[in-house]
């Protein structure tokens, strides 16, 4: 099939996070039992000639939802198209998709949870018996045609497994939740990436760029590209641990892999709000930005480092945030009855 169709040109600048991205199931690093379980079910359908069942992907972004979606052809043997949840505004958007795909292809609906109510009933026959009704002409002389699609497979991904529907999210055969990584893991595919960009890099740095990575792949081939620009710019092309070092402080991506605005709003919870509780809107409104950014980019990793605990009555900064960042006071006592009452959901 044609590579470029899914990876673009390989090798230039604006494609690097594609062309870092691997081609093979074999070339992924971790997940392993997802990755277990989907050769099994890739090796019975190509024995079969039958088309793989429905998977659905579900997990964090950056964790490889698209990596294996886009592998998976390339073990079939079959092509793949692409299109994203946000773009499928009514059936009509869908229905190219479906009357081309080719017989056994994968059609990949990156943030699935995102089509609305109409598209995803059109997707259930299409899904199930591989048939859609198609609507000819308009006004009195419309009429409706039930017609065969070739026998595909629907891969879904969704940083939101709940917003899904059961009758959707029970449609698909497959339904794997992909996990964050082991620093281990990360060091493997920063050194893969590094050699792919052709740069030499040693253990030590690979794994300082790991531990500073929250624990995904993405943000691990992000901070690989700061270090390979500032040695590029300001060291004489070879990386090591100083210089690994000294590039992270340039990005200003701390020793736990935090960046400036999660920094931010650490300082801000502990230095103006007493470390809590604040609502994320009061949080929001002293930095300056919008809570949803706040809740979607910043805080998953600060709750699931432990930073930040969420309570009825707002956020709270713990002991290890105020350590961390070096910030004097103590966390409010979250079994304290007031900060539990459940009286302010406004706050959270
Ligand atoms: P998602 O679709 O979950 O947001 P992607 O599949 O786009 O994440 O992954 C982002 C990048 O991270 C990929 O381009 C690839 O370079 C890297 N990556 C993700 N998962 C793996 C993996 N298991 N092994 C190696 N690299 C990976």
């Amino acid at each position: 099939m044609n590579r470029e169709k899914i990876l673009g040109p390989v090798g230039s600048a604006e494609n690097d996070d594609r062309s870092l991205r691997p081609q093979r199931m074999s070339e992924m690093v971790g997940q392993r039992e997802v990755f277990e379980r989907l050769e099994i079910a890739v090796q019975a359908a190509r024995q079969r000639e039958e088309p793989l069942g429905h998977i659905l992907f579900d997990g964090p972004p950056g964790l490889g939802k698209t990596t294996f979606a886009t592998c998976i052809p390339h073990e079939l043997g079959v092509p793949i198209e692409m299109t994203s949840g946000a773009a499928l505004r009514a059936p009509k958007d869908l229905i190219p998709y479906l009357t081309n795909i080719q017989d056994r292809a994968i059609l990949f609906i990156d943030e699935i949870h995102r089509i609305p109510a109409n598209v995803e009933e059109y997707l259930y026959t299409a899904m199930e018996d591989f048939r859609i009704d198609l609507v000819l002409g308009d006004g009195l002389n419309a009429r409706t045609i039930n017609m065969t699609i070739k026998p595909f497979t629907l891969i879904g991904a969704t940083t939101r497994a709940g917003m899904l529907t059961g009758p959707l999210r029970d449609r698909f055969q497959m339904r794997e939740h992909l996990d964050f990584y082991s620093v281990e893991e990360l060091t493997q595919i920063i050194k893969g990436n590094a050699k792919i960009l052709q740069m030499e890099i040693d253990d030590e740095s690979a794994n300082e760029i790991a531990i500073r990575s929250r624990s995904t792949p993405r943000i691990a081939n992000n901070r690989l590209r700061c270090v390979r620009d500032y040695v590029t710019a300001r060291a004489d092309g070879k990386i090591d641990p100083d210089v690994t070092r000294a590039a992270l402080l340039k990005w200003e991506i701390d020793t736990l892999g935090l960046d400036k605005m999660d920094r931010k709003y650490l300082e801000t919870l502990i230095g103006v709000f007493h470390g809590g509780p604040a609502g994320v809107e009061a949080i929001a409104h002293t930095i300056n930005t919008a809570s949803d950014t706040l809740i979607d980019e910043v805080e998953p990793f600060l709750l699931r480092t432990a930073m930040v605990v969420r309570t009825p009555r707002g956020r709270v900064a713990t002991q290890r945030a105020f350590d961390h960042m070096g910030m004097s006071g103590k966390p409010v006592d979250i079994d304290d009855e007031s900060v539990g009452d459940d009286q302010d959901t406004l706050f959270t």
